[in-house]
This record gives C-alpha cells, sequence and structure tokens, in this order.
C-alpha cells in the first residue's frame, strides 16, 4: 500500500506523514528533505538557485542517503557521508529551495529516485507532488491545508523550539511566498490530486488528523472522494 500526503508547507504533512507510517509500521519519506538536501550543497558550493545545469549536474552526482530515525519517526540525510539533518532546516535552505525545486531538469532527477522508493510499497510520503506526479496510482491521497496565519504559528512555535525567535509576520510572508512559488511554478506544482481527501488542519489537532486519516486508510474505503473533511464528522 501506498500514502500521498501533499499540501503547502506548514500545513502539518511531515508530523503526520511520520506517525500514519508509525502506526502502520511502513516506511517514512520526507520528499521535501530531498530538495533541500539538494539547496544545501549548491549553497556549500556556491552554485546559484537559478542555474538549473549546475543544479542538474550536483543533483545527478552528489551521494545522497537517507534513512530512518528511530527516535523521530523522520528521516535523517546524509550527502556525501555528512549528516545534514538539521542544517537543511536553515532559514537559508527554507529561503532557495522553491526556486531549486522549480527546475524541470532537478525534478526529473528527484522524481526518478522517489518513484524508485515507491516502487517497494508500505510507503508514507509527504510533498508537494506526490499525489500527482511520484505516486498517480497511490491507494489513498491526501492533501493537507491549514490557513496561512495558523501554519506561520506552528512554524513559529516549532522554530522557537530549537531557539529561534521569527516575526509571526515575517513567517507568514515567507509561507505566501513559498506557497505562490511552489502552486505556480511550470513543472509539477503544488496542487490537489482529484481523488484526494482534503483535510483542513487548520482547526484540528495533530491527534485528530492522525486519527482521520487511519479511519480512512484502516477503515479500507474504497472510493477516495475529493471533498473538505471536519473531524467531528468522522470521531
Ligand atoms: O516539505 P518542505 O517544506 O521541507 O519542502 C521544501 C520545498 O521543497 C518546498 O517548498 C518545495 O519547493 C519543494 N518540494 C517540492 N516537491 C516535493 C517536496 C518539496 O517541490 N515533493
Amino acid at each position: 500500500m501506498k500514502i500521498a500526503i501533499d499540501g503547502p508547507a506548514g500545513a502539518g504533512k511531515s508530523t503526520i506523514a511520520r506517525q500514519v507510517a508509525k502506526k502502520l509500521g511502513y516506511t517514512y519519506l520526507d520528499t521535501g528533505a530531498m530538495y533541500r538536501a539538494l539547496t544545501y550543497t549548491a549553497i556549500q558550493r556556491d552554485i546559484s538557485p537559478s542555474n538549473s545545469s549546475a543544479l542538474a549536474s550536483v543533483v545527478s552526482q552528489m551521494d545522497l542517503q537517507i534513512t530512518s530515525d528511530e527516535e523521530t519517526g523522520g528521516n535523517r540525510i546524509f550527502v556525501d557521508g555528512e549528516d545534514i539533518t538539521e542544517a537543511i532546516r536553515k532559514p537559508v535552505v527554507s529561503g532557495n529551495v522553491s526556486e531549486v525545486s522549480s527546475h524541470a531538469e532537478v525534478r526529473k532527477v528527484i522524481v526518478d529516485l522517489q518513484k524508485r522508493m515507491a516502487e517497494q510499497g508500505q510507503v508514507v510520503m509527504d510533498g508537494r507532488d506526490i499525489g500527482t506526479v511520484v505516486m498517480p496510482d497511490a491507494d489513498w491521497k491526501f492533501f493537507l491545508t491549514a490557513s496561512v496565519s495558523e501554519r506561520a504559528r506552528r512554524r513559529q512555535l516549532e522554530l522557537s523550539k530549537n531557539g529561534h525567535e521569527v516575526d509571526l509576520k515575517e513567517l507568514e510572508r515567507q509561507i505566501q511566498d513559498r506557497d505562490l512559488m511552489d502552486s505556480t511554478r511550470a513543472v509539477s506544482p503544488l496542487r490537489k490530486a482529484e481523488d484526494a481527501i482534503h483535510i483542513d488542519t487548520t482547526h484540528m489537532t495533530i491527534d485528530e488528523v492522525v486519527k482521520l486519516v487511519l479511519n480512512y486508510v484502516q477503515g479500507g474505503k474504497s472510493s477516495v472522494q475529493s471533498t473538505n473533511n471536519h473531524p467531528q464528522r468522522h470521531n
């Protein structure tokens, strides 16, 4: 079984995907981390995020390893043997990753890799184009959203836990910029697959969203309806 979880920045995809994968005993793959790994490597090598041919050459040659982190349920990311799991979350990476990931040549290499990983099955992948491009044949597709202010608030809390204090309005602006770039790029833009289930997580807790997703998956409902879901209907 394959589960795709897409949505804009800060909608809760990775937290939900990690927990769902853990509950089901599946492999979790954070596809955004792969674009972040390339962005981080490009910055290290002084390659501009607009230089598509140089980025394509780096991505096809770099030694990218992704492992499961037992402790967090997330992924650990290595490039050329160096653990860059924490480094790829830096604001400089977040600020450049949308441009890096917009190039067709870059996406081709990374999407091919993701498709090969998907073939193994029993996987939960989160990203922007998983239900539309990477796993169009996924058994379950979810599209998570939340209001911009709620997503900024969550991001602020997460950053604050890691010792970074960032202004809420600034975070809202960054999220909107990233949404715009991700949803308007020419190649596999952020888009809800027609057969994905839309979950607006604005007023939901993490546990509620995880429970709702598991209700669908374990309930084995066969037809995937494109609808906006509210937790009270499913509890
Ligand atoms: O999920 P995360 O916010 O870490 O993703 C970082 C960026 O990587 C996104 O803003 C988007 O530009 C890119 N991305 C993508 N396709 C994916 C996953 C992420 O283009 N499947």
